[in-house]
């Protein structure tokens, strides 16, 4: 008995304590000296999967998955990229440049795209048309409504027990469908949560927010900016368009082709072929370009 693991995770953190949730139960831990690493913020965040003794020291922290910074947290299944039909307008480059950080930090993305009850018919299939890159490269598209209830439910039974985080523009009704997925007495569980709640330091993007569909939402504010993530080199760029992959036998006409306007370029012809939608192509070339002047500065060995 002595020696069972007891196994959870961190849904919260304040002032030095762990808030790891068995089961139902959830311990204030704290955690084990060994497992402190000097000027390190990260030793142990919301999101992890933990080891806890029976007399609540955390003891071992699994390796994670993902982790973003803003909130910090980690093991995070979905990043909800979210946009407005209208009010405001789509913008696909930050639409793709949120996709790119997703990407970048090991999150699989879904796009919902809420206010469709601002559009008309046409104006809907017209933004299937300019949406359709995301099927191409195996991202779920929502069209929603918070104001009139289309498309909620479908939305909650595809992060059913999932961590879900949510970014996006403000204005397009992220906290409108966050309060849709979380009920607020959910976040009042018997003893624990009164300290929770105590908690002076406590700020909303800290922790995990259980969602009334099983699993947790989290608002990202880090997921909301246009910036694009701390892509090193060519090689790691290109790896994160991967539509962009080529049959294991063939290659551009230069070896070191960066897809731009070399000749014999088998990139472009898939472009003009409809295989890599264009979308996807234009904005690869804008980070490039950008990139390559603001980050690695014109330097050609990537
Ligand atoms: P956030 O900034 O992304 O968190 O967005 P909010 O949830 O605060 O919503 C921004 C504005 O959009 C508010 O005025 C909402 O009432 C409005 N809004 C939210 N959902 C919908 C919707 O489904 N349809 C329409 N027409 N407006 C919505
Ligand atoms: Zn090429």
């Amino acid at each position: 008995m002595g020696d069972d693991i007891i196994k959870g995770n961190v849904i919260n953190k304040i002032q030095g304590f762990y808030y790891v949730k068995v089961g139902e139960n959830i311990h204030e831990c704290k955690l084990r000296g060994i497992l402190k690493r000097k000027d390190k913020k990260d030793n142990c965040i919301v999101g992890d999967i933990v080891e806890i003794s029976e007399d609540n020291s955390i003891i071992q922290i699994y390796p994670r998955k993902n982790m973003i910074n803003r909130p910090l947290v980690s093991n995070v299944d979905y990043l909800v990229i979210q946009f407005a039909g209208k009010d405001p307008e789509i913008d696909l480059d930050r639409l793709n440049t949120l996709i790119l950080n997703s990407t970048y930090y090991k999150i699989d993305p879904i796009v919902v795209i809420n206010k469709i009850d601002l559009l008309s018919e046409e104006e809907k299939s017209s933004l299937l048309e300019r949406l359709n890159f995301l099927e191409k490269i195996n991202i779920p598209l929502f069209f929603v409504s918070t104001y009139k209830n289309i498309g909620v439910d479908e939305i909650k039974k595809f992060i059913t027990n999932k961590t879900v985080a949510f970014g996006g523009p403000s204005g397009v009704g992220k906290s409108s469908i966050l309060n849709m997925l979380q009920d607020e007495e959910d976040l009042v569980v018997g003893e624990t949560s009164k300290k929770l709640k105590r908690g002076k330091h406590t700020t909303r993007d800290s922790k995990f927010i259980p969602s009334n569909c099983g699993g947790y939402v989290i608002d990202t504010p880090g997921f909301s900016s246009i910036e694009l993530p701390p892509i090193k080199d060519f090689a790691e760029l290109i790896s994160m368009f991967k539509e962009f992959t080529l049959p294991d036998d063939s290659h551009c006409k230069f070896l070191n082709c960066h897809h731009i306007s070399e000749p014999g370029c088998l990139i472009k012809n898939m472009v003009e072929d409809n295989k890599i939608s264009k979308t996807r192509y234009d904005f690869y070339k804008k980070v490039y370009e950008k990139l390559k002047v603001e980050r690695w500065n014109n330097y050609e060995k990537y």
